[in-house]
């Protein structure tokens, strides 16, 4: 009887997987993806960029974050489509900005790695766009084939001007010497350090140590996931150059962006 009941789980759970699969095939086909928006700020909270976001707007299920869908979009091989459609969706907003600020799309390493990602980004962008795009590879994705990393990276900034920005930094332990050689504009510090700047003395000194590294190294530095007032006054004294998180805005659909962007302070970095 418990063997049944097992079989009855693991078939639903397949049944889902694969319902799942036609859902995202359709969606492609049918532009159900979306990008939220969410700004980069300055010291004096003026807009300096913004990062998109992918939100799934399923017709049944709703609003869907990249935690419901990616681990399916993995499993069947369809990241260099979704980013595809990313780059498509950015190019779109780039397109229809008031002002001009670079927006940064996240880049999966199935797609830094592959072949066809340098064709779609030369053919999606002219010289005129590229230069508002930021491409964000995390640390994780770096180190799994640095050197293979490190001749694209500059490869596609010396042939296509755009920006590059290590994500999640200080969580893949990449080497100084790694890093020197890797031509990037900004440092995005995880999260995580910026969670427990008072809580654990040892992210406070980790996230000092990351801003001296760049500024000797002549990076950009990019604070993620900043929540409160204590932390982005803490985060600017620590010499961070730019912040990002739901203290000063929460990533949001493109519309409000660009009222955003219209009614408040940008400056371009
Ligand atoms: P990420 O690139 O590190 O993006 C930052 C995530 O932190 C976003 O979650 C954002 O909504 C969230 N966040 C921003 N500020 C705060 C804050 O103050 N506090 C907290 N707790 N969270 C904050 P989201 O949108 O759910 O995205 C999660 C991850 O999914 C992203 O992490 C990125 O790795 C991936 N992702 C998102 N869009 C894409 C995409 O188009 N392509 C690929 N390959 N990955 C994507
Ligand atoms: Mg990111
Ligand atoms: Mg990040
Ligand atoms: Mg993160």
């Amino acid at each position: 009887n418990s063997i049944q009941i097992f079989d009855e789980a693991m078939k639903k759970q397949i049944d889902n997987l694969y319902t799942m699969k036609e859902d995202l095939e359709y969606a492609l086909q049918n532009h159900e993806f979306i990008l939220h928006i969410q700004p980069q700020f300055d010291h004096n909270k003026s807009i300096v960029g913004a990062e998109a976001l992918l939100r799934w707007q399923h017709p049944q299920k709703g609003l869907l974050y990249p935690g419901d869908f990616f681990p399916v979009v993995e499993e069947f091989g369809m990241m260099t489509q979704l980013t595809e459609e990313v780059l498509y969706l950015a190019k779109q907003l780039i397109q229809k900005l008031p002002k001009k600020v670079r927006i940064a799309v996240n880049i999966s390493g199935r797609d830094i790695y592959s072949e066809q990602f340098e064709t779609f980004l030369s053919s999606y962008f002219d010289k005129e766009l590229i230069c508002w795009l930021d491409l964000e590879i995390t640390e994780q994705v770096l180190i799994q084939d640095v050197n293979k990393a490190i001749d694209l990276i500059t490869r596609i900034k010396k042939e296509l001007a755009v920006a590059v920005s290590i994500d999640d930094f200080g969580t893949g332990y990449s080497s100084l010497q790694y890093l020197k050689r890797l031509p990037v504009d900004f440092l995005k510090i995880d999260r995580s350090f910026v969670q427990d700047l008072f809580k654990d003395k040892n992210d406070y000194v980790i996230v000092a140590t990351i801003v001296n590294m760049a500024k000797s190294l002549g990076l950009k530095t990019i604070a993620e996931g900043v929540e409160t007032k204590e932390q982005f006054e803490e985060l600017q004294k620590i010499g961070v150059d730019f912040f990002q998180g739901y203290y000063l805005a929460k990533p949001m659909p493109e519309d409000s962006f660009i009222e955003l962007l219209q009614t408040s302070g940008s400056v371009v970095h």
